[in-house]
């Protein structure tokens, strides 16, 4: 039986509650949160903090502060972001990792152009860095595409020795400056990784709901939640990350496959227990 991962993206660094009052941006809100989508199926949490200002920040105390609140309450694998702060410096990009050692954490396999407003940087001494702090405290790279050259960059990187094989990679699509999200990309951009990778993929605004359904009918994972869509569908906001992880849970049982576990997720990544 095929098993399929469900990650939650809770929050994001950019979406307000303006844009939507269910989005959970403290570390409480982003814990009971993250509760909710593990007991809806969600086998891991990619998080992004938020300063007291509601803005994107790489703080490690908030960080540390809602990993603590989420080990209390579940086994989730957890995924922390890398960027996603706009004064953020190389050793803020990374502190946390260090510190808290999660599973997985987001590797950016280079720079673009963001939402056409500002740089979204990752320079090669940057990612060299990166990817050597990953490998030395047991932090597997999730590897995020938003373009084709990001995936070359990677092979470079995996012949070089910054990360390692197999690889697991997360396709971002529909995201401005990167790749539209459409099946034909997702289709191009998974032909391109290395034999034995694993792999899973978003859309983000109209790409969603295909995204979705092409990965799971690919054999991917998926990712949903409210960094990506704060539309549960048209002119209908998401009540809840939850709502997300429902649907996908009911989309992968509706495919004959199985919603994976955290366990199981750890054993498909191939990451630490
Ligand atoms: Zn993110």
């Amino acid at each position: 039986m095929e098993k399929t991962i469900i990650t939650v993206a809770t929050t994001g660094a950019w979406p307000t509650k303006e844009h939507n009052p269910n989005i959970p941006l403290t570390p409480a809100e982003i814990a009971n949160d993250v509760y909710e989508c593990w007991k809806a199926g969600a086998a891991v949490a990619h998080l992004h903090m938020r300063d007291d200002e509601g803005k994107g920040t790489m703080s490690k105390e908030k960080f540390a502060e809602t990993v603590k609140l989420i080990r209390s309450k579940c086994n989730i694998v957890l995924n922390l972001t890398t960027s996603g702060d706009l004064n953020a410096t190389d050793e803020t990009r990374m502190a946390h990792l260090i510190e808290l050692k999660p599973e997985l954490a987001s590797y950016d396999c280079g720079s673009m152009n963001w939402m056409h407003n500002s740089l979204f940087l990752n320079p090669p001494q940057f990612l060299e860095k990166l990817g050597k702090t990953m490998m030395e405290n047991g932090v597997k790279p999730e590897i995020e595409i938003f373009d084709a050259g990001m995936i070359y960059n990677s092979l470079y990187y995996m012949k070089k020795g910054v990360i390692a094989a197999p690889a697991h990679y997360q396709f971002v699509l529909g995201a401005a400056g990167g790749t539209a999200a459409t099946i034909e990309n997702l289709v191009y951009l998974k032909s391109l990784i290395p034999q034995g990778s694993t792999w899973s993929a978003l859309g983000i605004g109209h790409g969603h709901v295909p995204i979705m359904l092409a990965a799971i009918a690919l054999g991917g994972h998926v990712r949903v939640g409210m960094e990506d869509n704060v539309y549960y569908a048209k002119n209908q906001l998401a009540e809840s990350n939850a709502q997300f992880v429902a649907r996908a849970a009911r989309v992968i049982k509706e495919a004959n496959s199985t919603v994976a576990t955290p366990d199981e997720a750890r054993e498909i990544l191939g990451v630490k227990k």
